[in-house]
């Protein structure tokens, strides 16, 4: 069994297997992670309510002032960039497909679901990810923040790898059908053991399979 597969269920047995918040349409979804873009969780929820609040539909919030749907989105932060980017990508969907909804992309291969969303801008490979795997079911490995560091120190991607580049190489690593649950379950241990500030190896699950953590013993015998 490879070291990726072993991870996904020692964490499966220590976190059982998570869900995602109630699943959105893919373009409810898009828009969620182009505000989620450096921000945490609770900021972008308050945002993307603040947006559906505000405006009755994807379409008034494409045609309304700029102005107004930077104020909406503040609490997401970056609100100057991510406003006029979630109305270029409302404007360039709407010229393309003739209205405001991604369900189409049910019907399109992942690879090729993939390329479609990557062509807007703000779209890059974590973004195109969430919205495959948690808006379309389809088999994507999204790599964020916690999941590029965590797997870095774990060992099972090239450490000097890019979080873009990781997206490929992990979802090479992992079974398809873990990707869901490994996706999630290593954000968790990213908050809550394996931190940025400091990993606490001596608590972790996942201890005899971390490259990081085996450094460490040699450290200490040394
Ligand atoms: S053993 Fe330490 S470095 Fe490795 S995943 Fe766990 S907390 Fe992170």
């Amino acid at each position: 069994m490879n070291r990726a597969l072993q991870i996904h269920q020692r964490l499966t047995d220590v976190y059982g297997s998570p869900t995602w918040r109630n699943p959105l349409p893919p373009l409810d979804e898009l828009i969620s992670t182009i505000l989620s873009q450096n921000t945490n969780d609770t900021n972008r929820d308050r945002a993307f309510d603040a947006l559906r609040a505000r405006f009755p539909s994807w379409e008034a919030v494409r045609d309304a002032p700029e102005a107004e749907v930077i104020e909406a989105i503040r609490p997401a932060g970056l609100a100057n960039q991510k406003g006029p980017r979630i109305q270029a990508v409302l404007r360039q969907i709407t010229a393309e497909r003739g209205d405001l909804s991604l369900d189409f992309l049910h019907e399109y291969s992942t690879e090729e679901a993939q390329q479609w969303l990557l062509k807007f801008k703000g779209v890059g490979p974590k973004t195109a990810a969430i919205v495959l795997l948690f808006a379309l079911g389809k088999p994507a490995f999204p790599v964020d923040t916690h999941v590029h560091r965590v797997t870095g120190r774990l060992g099972i991607r090239p450490p000097k790898m890019s979080a873009d580049k990781a997206h490929k190489y992990l979802a090479a690593q992992f079974p398809p059908e873990t990707y869901y649950a490994a996706h999630l379950n290593i954000i968790r241990l990213g908050r809550e053991i394996c931190t940025a500030r400091k990993p606490n190896c001596a608590i972790c699950p996942l201890a005899d399979l971390c490259d990081y953590a085996k450094n460490l013993g040699k450290t200490h015998e040394s």
